[in-house]
């Protein structure tokens, strides 16, 4: 059969008909656990029946008017961000990457009022940040760049975690206004950088008049164990980005700022003719409404240190296993190899996972997995990575 969809993204042999929590049902009927939560998206499993109660009340009474007029569902869901972030005030988009655009050019028009005509951003390696231009300038991995030449001038790129660099950026450079970065680098393979370093990055901030950015559009919304991943360190950025698990699956991001950044949009410099319409700040509501009711942060940070710890234990035997970390439900095991095949070992296993960086198996589950689900979601990949690494070259 000759698809007529653009072969942007290499599909696994497998399609979903229906899901219901941590679980997908494939066309043959047979049963999936899915650790990946449609790549962080369904935070509270598929289905969720308070997002889909949402979805059908708000579509029944009014799906979209447009940003030419008040929206009383998204001043309730900026109100409620504002709560939970510390942060003043929301812009609402569609995606991670038009809420990374947003923060770009809050960066740019923050830079001109300064006179600083020409704004740099500092930005990670090995970060991502979307694949519109202005994301695909920002994201410091080589292979998703490639190709698309001339990118969007005015990004530095450093090293992530290493705060030596960024001071030297700082001595360096007169026409820095930002950094953007993501708390953990996430499609760049879990790394989760030192202790301090976020918060040393906050002071170089502070020190230069810089604007601290931080793209939480994967370890948002409790996916850390916090709301956002920022608190485990006691710090505020200036910017925060959020998209994926907003809504459990319906479109929408936000580009949340706080003082002198929440201040640099006016009316006519940006906009979105879908951003926070009714129907997608209803799901997003209940999404937070759910996260709260439910205790869904406490019980993903003692998932989390569950799953490090259960992992260790069965894995530590394994040669090949190299590393192992995380932070709440953001799992990286790292190997001594390349290990992209074992995506199609662990599905036939009925496990949805992903590898990221080569070498790093990533596990994202439903804040929601119980723990009869967590003991499955453990074996299973333990037999994997025991499958892959026996038989995989040496
Ligand atoms: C997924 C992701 C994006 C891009 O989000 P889209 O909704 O796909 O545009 C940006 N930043 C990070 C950290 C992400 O994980």
């Amino acid at each position: 059969m000759t698809s007529h969809i653009m072969p942007t993204y290499a599909r696994l042999p497998v399609t979903f008909e229906r899901g219901e929590g941590v679980w997908l049902w494939d066309s043959r009927g047979d049963r999936y656990l899915d650790a990946l939560s449609g790549i962080a998206v369904c935070g509270l499993g598929h289905c969720h029946p308070a997002v889909s109660r949402a979805i059908a009340d708000q579509a029944r009474i009014l799906v979209h008017t447009s940003n030419l007029y008040s929206i009383p569902k998204q001043e309730e869901l900026a109100k409620t961000l504002s709560r939970l972030s510390s942060l003043d005030s929301v812009f609402f988009c569609n995606s991670g990457t038009e809420a990374n655009e947003a923060a770009i050019k809050i960066a740019r028009l923050y830079g001109h009022r300064r006179d600083i005509a020409l704004p740099q951003i500092v930005v990670m390696q090995n970060s991502f940040h979307g694949r519109t231009m202005g994301s695909l300038s920002a994201t410091g991995n080589p292979a998703v760049r490639e190709g698309f030449a001339p990118l969007v001038e005015g990004f530095l790129t450093i090293p992530f975690d290493d705060i030596d660099a960024l001071h030297q950026v700082a001595t360096e450079h007169e026409d820095v206004v930002a950094v953007l970065a993501e708390p953990i680098l996430g499609e760049g393979g879990i790394r989760i950088p030192s202790t301090q370093y976020l918060s040393q990055v906050r002071e170089i901030c502070d020190q230069n008049n810089w604007l601290l950015m931080l793209d939480e559009v994967q370890t948002g919304m409790g996916r850390t164990g916090k709301f956002l991943a920022y608190q485990h360190s006691g710090i505020l950025p200036d910017v925060c980005t959020l998209a994926k698990a907003m809504a459990n699956g319906l479109p929408i991001g936000a580009c949340l700022a706080r003082n002198k950044a929440a201040e640099v949009l006016t009316p006519g410099t940006h906009g979105s003719t879908f951003g926070g319409n009714p129907l997608a700040c209803s799901a997003a509501l209940a999404v937070i409404e759910t996260l709260e009711s439910e205790n869904l942060l406490s019980r993903a940070t003692r998932t989390g240190n569950y799953l490090l710890n259960q992992f260790s234990k069965k894995l530590d035997a394994n040669p090949a296993v190299k590393d192992i970390r995380g932070q709440g439900l953001m799992i990286g095991i790292e190997l001594n190899r390349p290990c992209k095949e074992i995506v199609m070992l662990a599905l036939e296993q009925r496990l949805l996972i992903s590898v990221q960086a080569e070498n790093t198996i990533r596990l994202l589950p439903p804040l929601t997995i119980d723990d009869e689900q967590t003991e499955l979601m453990i074996s299973t990949t333990c037999l994997v990575i025991d499958q892959f690494t026996g038989t995989g070259p040496r």
